[in-house]
């Protein structure tokens, strides 16, 4: 499929989690067999030749970077909210509009100086993968770039991780 129309599949939900929100809802595009393999295509596109790991971001971002790892042959790590990993090798707190969020890494899994690019589905102010950047690089890595589906522009996101290399398939 084309990678256009694979995108068109991405559901717009007005309101959602909260008022005012336009959410964008990937599940009709992961449940269609074509179009989830002209994203996950196109993302593997974004992974440089060098890159060592790809981290998937809870929870949308680990469809994306198990698919993505599985056509490339690259591993793949999983960045957690709290309270869900066993072993813990660091964590990140950041702000939200309101209140705070987290991130976790997994103990023993990135070694210093291997090279990861953060994969979600959507980038919108970009807390949430300039705290996943952060925890990788206190882990010891190399941060190649922030790849995901869709960049929500108005949100600042790419400012925020400025010289992260960030890949967009689609910017709205
Ligand atoms: P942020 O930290 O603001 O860049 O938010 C990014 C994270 O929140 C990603 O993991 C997204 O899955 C999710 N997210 C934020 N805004 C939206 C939205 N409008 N639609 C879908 N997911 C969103």
């Amino acid at each position: 499929m084309e990678l256009q129309k694979a995108l068109g599949l991405i559901a717009e939900v007005p309101d959602f989690p909260e008022p005012g929100v336009l959410f964008r809802d990937l599940t009709p595009l992961f449940a269609d067999p074509a179009g989830f393999a002209a994203v996950v295509g196109a993302l593997a596109e974004t992974v440089g030749p060098e890159v060592d790991l790809i981290a998937g971001v809870e929870a949308r971002g680990f469809l994306l970077a198990a698919a993505v790892g599985y056509a490339r042959g690259i591993g793949v790590v999983l960045v957690r909210k709290p309270g869900k990993l066993p072993r813990v090798a660091g964590r990140v707190d950041y702000q939200l509009e309101y209140g705070t969020a987290s991130v976790e890494l997994p103990a023993g899994i990135v070694s210093p100086g291997q090279r990861v690019v953060v994969m979600d589905d959507v980038l919108a102010t970009g807390g949430t993968a300039a705290a996943a950047c952060k925890l990788l690089r206190d882990g010891g890595a190399v941060v190649e770039g922030v790849s995901v589906v869709m960049e929500l522009t108005a949100l600042g996101g790419r400012a925020v991780l400025e010289g992260n290399g960030v890949h967009a398939l689609q910017a709205c």
